[in-house]
């Protein structure tokens, strides 16, 4: 079967049921706007079980999401929506872009999260935006906007609280949301070591996708890591 979409990490199918897809993650990995490419055995299958298990986590909590069921070890069944084209920054501490953007030292602690909108476009290399850009745009009204801020800091209080509980520091993540059928903002896309940045709350050592980034090898290892802790977490 032909995918009806294939993203650099994920694929997606139709089912028999036209509300719900099926989303494949794939072990092919990328970086700096995929300028650098490569793929590991079993990136699919640890980013899938971390996204399950933080959607299944965040939806006991009140976030609704797109997730459906969980299919096989690396594909979900996930409801149909429209992803708006606004990707979702919440940072805790500096790190990556936010460096280069202010100069600021890589691991100073933010006194209040910051919440950045960028542009969905690999074309443009996902630009920074603000409220003003998503209306003139018209990829997001700003009622939508402030409900996408309110919601990534609650979605940043859950994790930020459960992955200190696994003993690592939430750096920054992004988030992607989608409008359902009924027209509600749910959390879609992943959660995952490839969308957050990831710290041993210890030693300070990186768990996530910088490893491959920055060259430091052990990338899978990371991921299995932080694998390994959500799930003994969950009990
Ligand atoms: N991020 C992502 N996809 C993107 C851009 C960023 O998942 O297209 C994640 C990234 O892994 C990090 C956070 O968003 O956890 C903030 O990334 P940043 O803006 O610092 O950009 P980067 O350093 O990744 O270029």
């Amino acid at each position: 079967m032909e995918p009806i979409y294939e993203g650099k990490a994920k694929k997606l199918f139709t089912t028999d049921d036209p509300e719900v897809l099926r989303m494949e993650y794939k072990d092919d990995a990328t970086a700096f706007n995929a300028q650098k490419k490569a793929q590991f055995e079993n990136k699919g299958k640890l980013n899938k079980a971390i996204t399950l298990l933080m959607y299944q986590m965040m939806e006991e909590k009140g976030v609704p999401t797109h997730l459906v069921s969980d299919v096989d070890e690396v594909n979900l069944m996930v409801k149909r929506v429209d992803i708006l084209m606004v990707e979702v920054i919440v940072r805790n501490l500096a790190a990556g872009s936010f460096l280069k953007r202010t100069g600021m030292a890589e691991g100073t602690e933010f006194k209040i999260p910051i919440v950045e909108f960028s542009y969905k476009s690999d074309e443009l290399g996902d630009p920074l935006i603000n409220v003003d850009y998503a209306r003139e745009m018209e990829i997001a009204t700003p009622e939508d906007c402030a409900f996408l801020k309110k919601q990534a800091l609650v979605i940043n209080d859950v994790m930020t609280e459960f992955f200190l509980e696994c003993g690592m520091k939430l750096v920054d993540f992004k988030i992607e949301f989608g409008k359902d059928s009924s027209g509600q903002i749910v959390l879609a896309d992943e959660v995952s070591p490839d969308t957050c940045r990831l710290w041993d709350a210890t030693t300070g050592k990186k768990m996530d996708k910088d490893r491959f980034r920055e060259d430091l090898g052990g990338v899978m290892e990371g991921y299995e890591e932080v694998l390994a802790r959500l799930e003994k977490a969950r009990g």
